[in-house]
């Protein structure tokens, strides 16, 4: 195992309850994994906890299987680089990256070596004599990165390495730090509030909320099976209906659907479902009448374009929203338009229905 932390738990002085509230997870050597969640979760808190930065209340933090926890921070092995990480303002790019090698009584040559293999490493090769203010915003992290990398460590730990930049920069360094963990595999864990920097770039998640883990999984777990409300809704765009079960299943206006597991009639249930997982048969005047207990007609009431795909607002028969999403061709194809009358097929498979009472 890369890291196991075992119950954690945190409480800051004047805080209100538990800022880190019995967090565990293991992380596999070479593995990538994102912590994600929304502000104030409780996910720097862990990343300090882990690099030693802040010692928890409670529980355990073991790195390649030695317990850690009383360990200091310089002696963790582990690089860290954070939002708004400062270089040295007076040192150029090869002075910056060098400077942990140096203190740490590594020769000169030894240090040019590294530094050098660092640079092409990030790309910044041609640039090792520019200072800080030199360089672009996306540039900037890069060197910290490679600063970070210098002295090997064996755990990394970023926060939120990418949060500053603009929309663009980010995809590049997304893309960047995916091809970095390939060629280097080392442990890394980063921090991010944005699902989709998370889903598109780690080998697993960690959603947190309010100190707690809500569920760890890979990105197709977390996206296509999301253990709790929370997550449905945190993780991906997605439609809240609600209803209650009777005779075994749980209806939603005139929509019945599966029930949670062990709910019975009269529980009050949420069902969860993504705009693109929901079936837009037709106009009713226009296609023969389903009469399937997952289909139900809906009113459209907006049509919105949003690059090649069309965000289709409805209104079930039930008075709930509900948004689909489709390609611009299909919308053509059925000829939709605001003000139509649909039917919507929620096919049961595609629906996460939680109890909730
Ligand atoms: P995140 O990184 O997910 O935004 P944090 O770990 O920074 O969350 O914060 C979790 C909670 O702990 C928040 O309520 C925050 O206000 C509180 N907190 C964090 N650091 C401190 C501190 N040094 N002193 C007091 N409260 C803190
Ligand atoms: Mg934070």
């Amino acid at each position: 195992m890369g890291i196991v932390a075992r119950d954690l738990v945190k409480r800051f002085a004047g805080g209100s309850g538990r800022a880190v509230d019995a967090v565990s997870f293991e992380i596999g050597s070479g593995e990538l994994v994102a912590l994600l969640g929304p502000s104030g979760g409780g996910k720097t808190t862990v990343l300090r906890i882990l690099a030693g930065l802040e010692s928890p209340d409670e529980g355990r933090v073991l790195l390649r299987g030695v317990d850690v926890t009383d360990v200091r921070v310089q002696e963790r092995n582990i690089g860290f680089v954070f939002q708004s990480y400062a270089l040295f303002r007076h040192m150029t790019v090869r002075e910056n990256v060098g400077f942990g090698l140096e203190i740490r009584g590594k020769s000169r040559t030894e240090s040019d070596h590294v530094v050098s293999e660092l640079l092409a490493l990030v790309r910044l090769a041609e640039l090792g004599g520019r200072y800080p203010h030199e360089l672009s915003g996306g540039q900037r992290q890069r060197v910290a990165l490679a600063r970070a990398l210098a002295p090997g460590p064996s755990v990394l730990l970023l926060d939120e390495p990418f949060g500053a930049l603009d929309a663009k920069v980010r995809l590049e360094l997304r893309e960047w730090l995916r091809r970095l963990h390939e060629e280097r595999a080392i442990t890394t864990v980063f921090v991010t509030h944005d699902q989709e920097e998370a889903l598109s770039v780690a080998d697993r998640v960690i959603v947190m909320n309010r100190g707690k883990v809500e569920q760890i999984g890979t990105p197709e777990e977390i996206y296509d099976r999301p253990a709790t409300a929370f997550v449905a809704g945190f993780v991906g765009s997605i439609n809240e209906l609600e209803g209650e079960v009777r005779g075994g299943r749980a209806a939603l206006g005139s929509l019945a659907v599966h029930a949670p597991p062990g709910a019975g009639d009269g529980t009050s249930v949420r069902a969860f479902v993504r705009p693109h997982d929901v079936e837009l048969v037709g106009v009713t005047s226009r296609v023969e009448k389903r009469s399937s207990v997952e289909v139900a007609t809906a009113r459209v009431e907006r049509l919105v374009r949003v690059g090649w795909m069309v965000r289709i607002e409805l209104t079930l028969d039930d008075d709930q929203p509900l948004t689909v999403e489709l390609t611009k061709d299909r919308v053509a194809e059925l000829g939709l338009a605001e003000g139509e009358e649909v039917f919507v097929n929620l096919r049961d498979a595609k629906l996460f229905v939680q109890d909730y009472s």
